[in-house]
C-alpha cells in the first residue's frame, strides 16, 4: 500500500515493526506538502527540518529495540495558535508575525513526547475568529474538494491539510464550531472534547470559557488515538479536569446497540438544505438498522445559543486580546509620540477587520450600562441551555444533527456579510455553551460535497461520542476523494 493510503495508526504500526522510517514518512509529506500547498495554502510556517530531526530520532530508537511512544513517528500539523517553543507561532495574525515563542503549549509538549514529527503550523482564520479561513492574514485556505470553495473555519488549514493528505492528522481548537464546521466542508472527522478534558495552556485565548484543541483525522480510530496523546489533567491549567480517562481506541470498539440518541428538532428542519438532510436522514436509518434507538427531542433554547455566542465569545476576545499592546508581544510601530499612540496605532495596524469587530462589540457588551442588558443576559441564556442538555442526557445517551446548514460554499460569499458569516455555526455553538464533547463524522455527499453528521454527548462521554461517531463511519463508508486526486 502506499503511504498515503495509510492511516495514522496503520503508519504508527509499520513504522514500529520498521516495515517503514518515520523519516521515509516524513519526508513523502514534506513531498505532498511542496507540491500541493502552493495552491491550498494550509501551511502558515513549514518546518520539516525540525520534523525530520524528530523522525530521526524515533528511527534510532526503533532500530535499537528502545521502548517508544504507541504512535512514535507519525507526522502532525498544528494549528497555528498553539504555542511551539522556538517555532513562529501567529494565530495568523500580522500583530504576532514574527512571534516565536519561549516555550511548548502543554498540547505541543504531548505531541513531542510521544514522538510525532512535526510538520509545520496550520492556517487559520485570524485568532480563530471566523467560519472560512478567509479572516487569514496570511491568505485564504482552499477546500481540496473544490480549490473555489472555503475549506470552513476557523481550523480551515487543519482540515484541509487533513483532506489533502498533506498530513496524516491534525490539531485543531474549538471554540463555537471550529473543529467540527471546518472538518464537514472538508469531509473529515473533528471533535471537540469535554471543555476541560484537554489542556489550554499554551493555547492562545479566543474566548477562554469556551476554547477547547481536539483531533482532526481523516477517521475515527485516528482521532481517538490523537485523544489520547492529548488529553489529561494538567496543573498549568485550572480548568483542566483531574479524571481517570478511558482508553478510547478500545472505546470505538464497542457494540452501539441500544444506545439511545435523539435527532435535535431545533436544528435538523428549518433553515438546514434538504440535501444535508437528506445525507443525515439516510445515516439515521443506517443507524437504526445497527441497532441504535432513535427519537426526537425539542431544545427549545437552542434558538439562543447564536446571539449568546456572539456577546460572551466577543466579550471573553475583548479581555484575552487586551494583551497585544505593542509592547508585550508581537508588532508595534516605529516613532509612537506617546503611549497612547503606541497602544492605538500597533493594534489599528496589527489586527485585521473581524477581529476589530470582535474586540468592539465585546467591549460595548461589557461596558457599564449595558453589562447586564447583553454580557449578563447573554449568560442566562447559556446556563438555560445546559440546563436543557443536562436534561435531555437524563433521557438520551447522545444527541445528534448534522454539523453545519450547507455544505462548503464559495470563497468571497459571505465575507462582506458577517451575520451570515456567523449563521454558519448555529448547529455548533451549543455545545460550547455547555462545554460538551461534540464530534463532526462525514455521512455523504450533497452536490458532491461533504456533509458532516454531529454527536453531542454529555460531559465526559467523549468515549461514546466517539464510539456512535465510529458506527456513523462504519454506516456510510465515505471516501475522502481528494487524497487519491490531488497528485504530488
Ligand atoms: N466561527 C465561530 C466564530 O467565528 C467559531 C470560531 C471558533 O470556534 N474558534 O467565532
Amino acid at each position: 500500500m502506499e503511504i498515503i493510503e495509510l492511516t495514522a495508526v496503520q503508519l504508527a504500526q509499520k513504522i514500529r515493526s520498521r516495515e517503514l522510517s518515520s523519516k521515509e514518512v516524513v519526508n513523502y509529506y514534506a513531498e505532498r506538502i511542496r507540491s500541493l500547498d502552493g495552491e491550498i495554502n494550509a501551511f502558515i510556517t513549514q518546518s520539516f527540518d525540525i520534523a525530520l530531526k524528530q523522525a530521526e530520532e524515533v528511527d534510532k530508537k526503533i532500530a535499537k529495540s528502545e521502548e517508544v511512544a504507541p504512535y512514535a513517528g507519525v507526522p502532525i500539523g498544528i494549528k497555528d495558535l498553539i504555542v511551539t517553543k522556538g517555532l513562529r507561532t501567529t494565530c495568523a495574525s500580522k500583530i504576532l508575525e514574527n512571534f516565536i515563542p519561549p516555550y511548548d503549549g502543554t498540547v505541543a509538549r504531548k505531541v513531542k513526547e510521544n514522538g510525532l514529527p512535526i510538520m509545520g503550523k496550520l492556517n487559520m482564520d485570524e485568532f480563530a475568529m471566523g467560519s472560512s479561513n478567509e479572516n487569514s492574514y496570511f491568505g485564504p485556505v482552499k477546500n481540496p474538494w473544490d480549490l473555489q470553495r472555503v475549506p470552513g473555519g476557523s481550523s480551515g488549514g487543519s482540515a484541509a491539510a487533513v483532506a489533502a493528505g498533506e498530513v496524516p492528522w491534525a490539531l485543531g481548537s474549538d471554540t463555537g464550531g471550529s473543529i467540527r464546521q471546518p472538518a464537514s466542508f472538508c469531509g473529515i472527522v473533528g471533535l471537540k472534547p469535554t471543555y476541560g478534558l484537554v489542556s489550554r495552556y499554551g493555547l492562545v485565548a479566543f474566548a477562554s470559557s469556551l476554547d477547547q484543541i481536539g483531533p482532526m483525522t481523516r477517521n475515527v480510530e485516528d482521532a481517538a488515538a490523537l485523544l489520547e496523546i492529548i488529553a489529561g489533567h494538567d496543573p498549568f491549567d485550572a480548568t483542566s479536569l483531574d479524571v481517570d480517562l478511558p482508553k478510547f481506541t478500545e472505546e470505538i470498539k464497542k457494540d452501539v446497540k441500544d444506545l439511545k440518541i435523539a435527532v435535535i428538532k431545533e436544528l435538523s428542519g428549518e433553515g438546514i438544505d434538504e440535501g444535508i438532510l437528506n445525507c443525515f436522514n439516510n445515516t439515521l436509518k443506517k443507524l437504526e438498522d445497527a441497532g441504535v434507538i432513535i427519537e426526537e427531542i425539542s431544545l427549545p433554547s437552542t434558538s439562543y445559543a447564536l446571539s449568546a455566542y456572539y456577546l460572551i465569545a466577543p466579550a471573553e476576545a475583548s479581555s484575552n486580546l487586551a494583551r497585544y499592546d505593542g509592547v508585550r508581544y508581537g508588532y508595534r510601530i516605529e516613532n509612537a509620540e506617546n503611549m497612547l499612540e503606541l497602544y492605538m496605532k500597533s493594534r489599528s495596524e496589527g489586527f485585521g477587520d473581524e477581529v476589530k469587530r470582535r474586540i468592539m462589540l465585546g467591549t460595548y457588551a461589557l461596558s457599564a450600562g449595558y453589562y447586564e442588558a447583553f454580557y449578563g443576559k447573554a449568560l442566562k441564556a447559556r446556563r438555560l441551555i445546559r440546563q436543557e442538555y443536562e436534561r435531555a442526557f437524563e433521557t438520551y445517551d447522545l444527541l445528534v444533527s448534522p454539523t453545519t446548514p450547507t455544505v462548503a460554499f464559495k470563497l468571497g460569499e459571505k465575507v462582506s456579510d458577517p451575520l451570515k458569516m456567523y449563521l454558519s455555526d448555529v448547529c455548533t455553538v451549543s455545545a460550547n455553551l455547555a462545554g460538551l464533547p461534540s464530534a463532526s463524522v462525514p455521512c455523504g455527499l450533497s452536490e458532491g460535497f461533504p456533509v458532516g453528521f454531529q454527536i453531542i454527548g454529555p460531559a465526559l462521554s467523549d468515549h461514546l461520542v466517539l464510539r456512535l461517531s465510529k458506527a456513523v463511519e462504519d454506516a456510510t463508508q465515505f471516501e475522502l476523494k481528494p487524497l487519491k486526486e490531488l497528485k504530488k
